[in-house]
C-alpha cells in the first residue's frame, strides 16, 4: 500500500500509525516464505536461450577461419581477426588495437594489474609493487568486483563521485596531477554498473587529456555494457583510444569488453583494446601464460553473429526480455515509494542494474529485513570501495534474472522493507 504523505512531514501519531502499517505488511511478507534473489546481474535462462544455437556451432568440419587458421590448434594469441573486426566496429576501436581472449574480461583486468605490480607497465619507472603505495581512483557507486581486485592486492582505493555523465573530472584532475602514486582508475563508461551513467565525450576527453603525475597512469575503461541499451538507440561507443592519442597520452587507456551478457555469461569471449605498445607489453606476458585462446569458441561466436549488425539484432532480443523487467521495477518503486519520498533511484537507459538510494543510515537495515523475508539483495555498501557506503543508503538492484512474477513479488517486498526501515529511523 503506498504511503500518502511524505514520512518527513508526518506528525508523531501519523508516523506511529505508518510504522504499524508497514510492520504488519512486513509480517505478512514473512509468512510468504519467499526465496528470491536480486543480487547479481546474471542473464535469465530465457536470455541464455537466445544463444542456444551456439551449442551446436561451429559444427563438425567447420574449424577454419577465413585466413585458413585451424582453430583447433594452438596459437593465434591475438584471437580471430574476423571476430575482432566485429567488436572493433561495435567498440569503436581500430581492429589492430583489439585482441580477443577467453571467457572473462575480469580475468584480463586482474592480469593487467598483476603484471603492472610485478613488471610495471609501459612507461613505469619501476614495478608498481616497488612503489611505497599504489592508489586507484574509484568512481562510486561502482562495480564491486573491480574494487575486489584492487583491494586484494593492497591498492589503496580513493572514491570519487559518479554523476550521470561520468565522474567528477575536476576533482580527478586535481588528484592525479598532485599524486604520482595514483596509478589507475576504474571506469564503466556505458550504462555503468550500478547507476546506468553514460560518460559524455567531454568527460572522456578530460580523463585522457589531464596531466598526471604518474607517467604510467592507466584508465581501466571497462565497456562491459557497450551494446546493452534498454531503449532503441544505443549510446555510441566513444573513440577513447583516438582521444587519448590526440591528447598525447596514447598509452593511458586499457579498454575491456566481453560477450558475457551477449551470449553465455560463463562461456563467452573477452576483448582487450589498447595502444600498440600496451598490446605488445600485454602479449609478452600473455604468451607466457598461454599458447593461445579458445579459438573454437571465438569461431562459434563469429558464425553465430556474422557481423556487427548480427550483434545489434541479437541485443534487440535481449532488450525485449530485459526492458519490461526494468519498467516493472521502476513502476513498483514509483507506486510504493514515490509519494513518501523515502527513496530515489536511477532510471537507466541500458545495462543491468538500478541503483536505489534509501533513507540515509537504513540500507543495511533494509537489506537485513529483506533477507529475513527471503529476498536476497546485494550486500550493503558493495558498490563502494572497501564496501564502505559513507551514507549507508545505496542498494544495487539486479532485475535481469528473476521472472516478471518473481520480480514483482521481490520488489514489492523490498519496498515494504524500505518503508519499514524509514519509519523505524524516523521514530528512533
Ligand atoms: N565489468 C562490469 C562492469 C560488469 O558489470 C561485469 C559483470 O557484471 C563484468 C565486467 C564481468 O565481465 P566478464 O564476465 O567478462 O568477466
Amino acid at each position: 500500500m503506498p504511503v500518502q504523505t511524505q514520512i518527513g512531514l508526518m506528525s508523531h501519531e501519523e508516523l506511529v500509525a505508518e510504522h504499524e502499517r508497514q510492520s504488519a505488511n512486513y509480517d505478512r511478507l514473512k509468512t510468504e516464505k519467499l526465496t528470491l534473489d536480486l543480487t547479481r546481474g546474471k542473464p535469465s535462462p530465457e536470455q541464455l536461450d537466445l544463444s542456444a544455437e551456439l551449442l551446436s556451432l561451429p559444427g563438425e568440419g567447420d574449424y577454419r577461419d577465413a585466413a585458413g587458421t585451424d582453430c583447433r590448434n594452438y596459437g593465434g594469441l591475438a584471437g580471430l581477426p574476423e571476430l575482432r573486426a566485429i567488436f572493433a566496429e561495435l567498440l569503436n576501436i581500430p581492429v589492430e588495437n583489439l585482441v580477443a581472449g577467453n571467457n572473462a574480461s575480469l580475468e584480463i583486468m586482474h592480469d593487467l594489474i598483476v603484471a603492472s605490480l610485478l613488471h610495471g607497465t609501459v612507461g613505469s619507472p619501476r614495478p608498481w609493487s616497488q612503489e611505497p603505495v599504489v592508489k586507484f581512483l574509484c568512481p562510486a557507486p561502482g562495480y564491486d568486483r573491480h574494487f575486489a581486485i584492487t583491494e586484494s592486492y593492497g591498492i589503496e582505493m580513493i572514491p570519487v563521485p559518479l554523476r550521470d555523465d561520468g565522474p567528477d573530472t575536476r576533482l580527478i584532475a586535481e588528484l592525479v596531477a598532485a599524486d604520482p602514486q595514483i596509478k589507475g582508475m576504474w571506469a564503466v563508461p556505458t550504462y555503468s554498473n550500478p547507476t546506468g551513467a553514460v560518460y559524455s565525450e567531454d568527460v572522456a576527453r578530460a580523463l585522457v587529456s589531464m596531466p598526471a603525475a604518474a607517467p604510467d597512469f592507466r584508465i581501466f575503461w571497462d565497456n562491459a555494457y557497450a551494446v546493452h541499451p534498454l531503449v532503441e538507440d544505443c549510446a555510441p561507443a566513444i573513440d577513447i583510444l583516438g582521444l587519448a592519442t590526440a591528447a598525447g597520452n596514447p598509452d593511458r587507456v586499457f579498454t575491456l569488453a566481453s560477450t558475457s551478457k551477449i551470449t553465455f555469461a560463463g562461456s563467452g569471449v573477452s576483448f582487450f583494446g589498447a595502444s600498440a605498445d600496451n598490446l605488445a607489453w600485454y602479449q609478452k606476458f600473455l604468451g607466457i601464460k598461454t599458447i593461445g585462446p579458445d579459438k573454437i569458441n571465438q569461431l562459434r561466436h563469429l558464425r553465430f553473429f556474422g557481423d556487427a549488425d548480427g550483434v545489434r539484432a541479437h541485443m534487440a532480443k535481449h532488450r525485449e526480455i530485459l526492458a519490461p523487467k526494468f519498467a516493472l521495477v521502476l513502476r513498483i518503486l514509483e507506486d510504493r515509494l514515490g509519494a513518501s519520498k523515502v527513496a530515489s533511484w536511477t532510471e537507466p537507459k541500458g545495462g543491468y542494474f538500478i541503483s536505489l538510494d534509501v533513507v540515509e543510515g537504513t540500507a543495511k537495515r533494509v537489506i537485513a529485513l529483506a533477507k529475513d523475508a527471503g529476498i536476497a539483495l546485494t550486500g550493503a555498501g558493495s558498490a563502494f570501495p572497501y564496501k564502505n557506503d559513507p551514507d549507508d543508503k545505496n542498494i544495487r538492484l539486479a532485475p535481469s534474472f528473476p521472472s516478471l512474477d518473481e520480480l514483482a513479488t521481490a520488489m514489492d517486498g523490498v519496498a515494504t522493507c524500505v518503508l519499514l526501515a524509514a519509519t523505524e529511523k524516523a521514530l528512533a
